[in-house]
């Protein structure tokens, strides 16, 4: 029960314009009875007419002067609505991650917009399946691709969305028309979302359960039926099986009568996966995502409201679907790094599920095939109950792994891009027909500087992050803002071959092409993807071998399945070590894991090259062999001891300026605020950590400056307090600059 004498009540909540809060006085007869989420009536407006209106927040801070304040009239009796959870949950947002209120209830309330429902069309095959097959070879000898492409879908399925074809798949409306007049298919309009796929068969039963799999949902079934709510972590390599675990137990969770959210990244939600659930929950089920216009979202979240859907598909917005009988949370590829919101409030999906779950006495189970450091360590430690799957269901074997040292290659007088042992297995490929992905991990690209021939990086000396690279030969520091000059000889071996360190997707393109002519190659990164759609097209041109060679960014590693690939060159693997942030060890990891997992997914086995500067490095090393666990006590050991979470916990907070001076001086500030008023307490262990100011990585975005400062603590309490201090102290002061917070961030400001 939150104390204070005064009341923040909003009125009309799922209003378009969530309007601001008006502050009451709480009655003697009231105290201790109200709390945020609360629904009350209050006079409202001159004529003092009573209004309903919801609690957002209890304080004891008036502002104006109390004797002016009008006062709550009555608590509303038995109203235990969806929109007491969406307050309380939006309270949540506000108080863990730093920002108004409104800026919260904005993010958890559906947005109330009358609309008629988006029609969208729909494609059906009006030919037999067999004929459809044989119309499909007479397209491919025809080299009529855009046409092979509608056909191998519908030989798949009867009836397909428009939008997949036209959207995902590039084909023209022209071409489909073509095919309608031909009398192949037929194009008519149908919500969509309401009814996205009529099956030719009833609902598809799941498959019979492993004994691994089965013991998973017995267990968290066996939970669920004697009260228990918890959260569990699945951990099993892709193709282990975890998806269908989540379908049995969504299934079942169904069948008690509750509701379920399934929680997937956007990039991860394509047709293929959709159509596992809409086979298993047919129009039970729907989706989520960032397509949806405000009305349609609206629509989804009344029909989740009114029990007209069980089971609700989507990223990290899905968590707001107002589900009344939520009983279970499932969150796949629970590392990826999309279920952090990058605007305020900068909410993480697995926190707030946590929190939700825990409201609405649901549980929540995680999976992953490369777990964040944060569940793994909470998995450790007992707060989240573990489990593992150790084989792949499909067959196919886990590929062979070689690590060549490219310090051995530039000792050896191999100046190019590719080893020895990377250009050997290349040309074995291409004359065996078989294809070939090159992935450049080039994510710490912000011009971080090493040497060429010992790989020795430039570092802080105070910060154990790489130096960054900046005009006129300066390296500066973007956690402490510490500078330097970049040296002329490696500071290690005395080589001159001392750089900023860079080489692009299209230096690899044209390489292939000196090395190997007449090599077939596409390109994926942000250039060649900038354009909508090309992203699935690129994908679809690869996976129906119109190349020999993928060369790409990390764009390439997630979760596409290519049967005709055996090999997979990893470029320059450390490259993501040398980003200036706490989490590269962890992210480098998770791509090269991914990355290899990209091998051998067909019948023939797949091997896997990494190429690297630092073979020891041990990110490199467990990725080589496929051993989280051993690159999790490691990696957690070094988190330890430089205090970052999870074992600690950072926020940090981004302050943006017109006016650089000004920018600048009240970060500074900010910064000598929180240590006077935090370094008033005795104990040193309950200080705030707090470093900085310094610029932040990307100094300067539209004439905007920004710095950035970081506040480090075991106890997030104490984090939160430290931004009430920071809060407070703008408001004494009344600063005007924009003060954003993020805590434990996953990517630098
Ligand atoms: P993950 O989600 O871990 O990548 P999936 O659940 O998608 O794994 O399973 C990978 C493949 O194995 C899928 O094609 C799926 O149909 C199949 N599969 C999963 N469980 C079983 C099972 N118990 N028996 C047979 N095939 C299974
Ligand atoms: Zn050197
Ligand atoms: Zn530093």
């Amino acid at each position: 029960m939150t104390e204070g004498r005064y009341a923040n009540i909003i009125i009309d909540i799922s209003h378009e314009k969530v309007d601001r809060a008006f502050q009451y006085k709480i009655p003697a007869a009231l105290y201790g009875i109200l709390d945020v989420g609360t629904c009350v009536t209050v006079p409202f407006g001159t004529g003092n007419r009573l209004r309903q209106g919801y609690v957002v927040e209890i304080t004891d801070k008036a502002e104006y002067p109390p004797d002016k304040m009008k006062e709550v009239f009555q608590v509303v009796k038995g109203s235990v609505s969806m929109e007491e959870d969406a307050v309380k949950l939006a309270a949540f947002l506000r108080h863990t991650y730093g920002c108004t209120m409104i800026a919260a209830l904005k993010t958890v309330l559906p947005i109330r917009q009358t609309m008629k429902p988006r029609e969208k069309k729909k494609i059906t095959r009006l030919v037999t399946k067999e004929e459809a097959v044989s119309l499909l070879g007479e397209c491919l000898r025809k080299k009529q691709s855009a046409r092979a492409r509608v056909l191998s879908e519908l030989v798949k399925e009867p009836v397909l969305p428009y939008e997949l074809m036209t959207k995902n798949l590039g084909v023209s409306s022209a071409s489909l028309r073509s095919l309608e007049s031909q009398g192949v298919l037929s194009i008519e309009a149908e919500s969509y979302y309401r009814n996205p796929v009529k099956l030719e068969t009833g609902p598809e039963a799941g498959k019979v359960l492993s004994d691994e799999q089965k013991f998973i949902r017995d267990k968290i079934l066996a939970d669920y039926d004697s009260g228990i709510r918890k959260t569990y972590l699945i951990h099993g390599i892709t193709g282990s099986g975890k998806t269908e675990v989540y379908l049995s137990l969504i299934e079942a969770v169904v069948t008690k009568g509750k509701q379920c959210i399934m929680l997937i990244p956007e990039i991860a939600l394509t047709y293929q996966t959709l159509l596992r659930f809409y086979k298993r929950f047919g129009d039970r089920v729907s989706v989520m995502n960032s397509t949806l216009s405000a009305g349609e979202k609206y629509d989804q979240c009344e029909r989740a409201k009114n029990g007209e859907i069980d089971v609700i598909i989507g990223p990290r917005s899905a968590l707001f679907v107002p589900f009344p009988k939520l009983g279970l949370i499932v969150m796949d590829e629970e590392h990826e790094t999309s279920y952090k919101s990058e605007s305020m409030p900068r909410y993480h999906a697995r926190e707030t599920a946590r929190y939700l779950a825990q409201m609405k006495n649901a549980s929540l189970v995680l999976g992953s095939a490369t777990p964040s450091l944060e569940a793994y360590y909470r998995a450790k430690s007992g707060e989240y109950e573990l489990f593992t799957l150790t084989r792949r269901l499909t067959g196919g074997s886990l590929p062979s792994v070689y690590t060549v040292d490219l310090r051995e290659e530039l000792k050896n007088g191999n100046r190019s891009i590719f080893s020895m042992k990377l250009q050997e297995l290349i040309k074995q490929r291409l004359e065996r027909k078989e294809q070939i992905i090159l992935f450049l991990n080039r994510r710490g690209y912000a011009g971080f500087v090493s040497c060429r021939s010992c790989g020795y990086v430039m570092k802080c000396p105070h910060c154990d992050v790489s130096l960054s690279q900046h005009m006129g030969g300066k390296m500066v520091c973007h956690y402490c803002g510490y500078e330097t000059r970049q040296p002329d000889k490696c500071p290690s071996c005395s080589s001159p071959y001392i750089l900023g360190f860079k080489a692009g997707t299209q230096q690899i393109e044209e390489q292939l092409y000196k090395k190997f002519p007449g090599v077939r190659v596409l390109r994926m990164d942000a250039d060649t993807t900038r354009k909508k759609d090309s992203y699935e097209e690129i994908l679809s041109a690869f996976s129906e071998g119109r190349a020999d060679i993928l060369v790409g960014t990390q764009m390439i590693v997630k979760g596409h399945d290519f049967p005709l690939v055996t090999l997979v060159g990893v470029l320059a693997a450390d490259l993501s070590l040398n980003d200036s942030d706490y989490r590269c060890g962890e992210r480098t990891f998770q791509l090269l894991t991914q990355a290899a997992g990209r091998a051998g997914r067909g019948e023939k086995p797949g091997e896997v090259v990494i190429q690297t500067y630092r073979p020891e490095h041990y990110s490199i090393k467990r990725a080589a062999k496929q051993d989280y666990e051993a690159f999790y006590e490691e990696e957690v050991l070094y988190r330890e001891l430089a205090g970052y979470p999870p074992v600690s916990h950072m926020m940090a907070v981004l302050i943006t300026a017109k006016d650089e001076q000004e920018g600048e001086q009240t970060a500074k500030a900010i910064g000598n605020c929180l240590i006077r008023e935090t370094g008033k307490k005795k104990e040193t262990a309950d200080r705030i950590q707090v470093i900085g100011p310094a610029r932040a990585s990307i100094s300067k975005i539209n004439d905007i400056y920004r710095f950035v400062l970081y506040c480090k603590h075991r106890n997030y309490e104490k984090l939160i307090e430290a931004r009430e201090i920071i809060e407070n102290y703008l408001k004494q002061t009344e600063n005007k600059l924009n003060v954003q917070f993020d805590f434990d961030p996953v990517d630098r400001f």
